[in-house]
């Protein structure tokens, strides 16, 4: 069964390097699937993960958006930050994901304030409008 070889590369070294049977990425298109033999193409990536097939195994790869650019017998996938399961730091990416709900829902109250706000702006010129003075 022919195989493709793939690249991980970010700024920061190597991550993966190895032969796989098939290989899927999120682009910002959606979700492709290379086999070995692909016709070349770059493409932007999505945040996402990078899925590996070999056999009945997937080993996935996480991916902070990047670029993916695929030739008939490789894959290279250029990444801002890209990090194997046994590299993720479990808490680390639970504290990032509860600061970011916590940002989230202070821009959700931010605009509720803003549009009181607006509404209060109005309700005042409109008074000081029909007062005449
Ligand atoms: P944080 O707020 O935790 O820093 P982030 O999304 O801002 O998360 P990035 O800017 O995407 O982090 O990544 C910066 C570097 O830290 C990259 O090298 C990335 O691989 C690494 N990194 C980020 N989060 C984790 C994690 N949970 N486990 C392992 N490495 C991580």
């Amino acid at each position: 069964m022919p195989t493709i070889n793939v690249n991980v590369v970010t700024p920061d070294g190597k991550v993966y390097d190895g032969d796989v049977d098939m290989v899927s990425v999120r682009t910002v298109d959606g979700e492709l699937g290379i086999l070995p033999k692909h016709i070349p193409l770059v493409a932007p990536l999505t945040i996402g993960a990078v899925r590996l097939k070999n056999g009945s195994t997937v080993e996935k790869v996480a991916v902070s958006g990047g670029f993916v650019e695929v030739r008939p017998d490789q894959v290279t996938i250029l990444a801002e930050a890209a990090e194997l399961p046994s590299d993720i730091d479990v808490d680390r990416a639970k504290q990032a994901k509860e600061r970011a709900e916590k940002r989230l829902e202070e821009i959700k109250q931010e605009q509720t304030d803003s549009k009181r706000a607006q509404l209060a702006l109005k309700r005042a010129m409109n008074r000081l409008d029909v007062s005449g003075k």
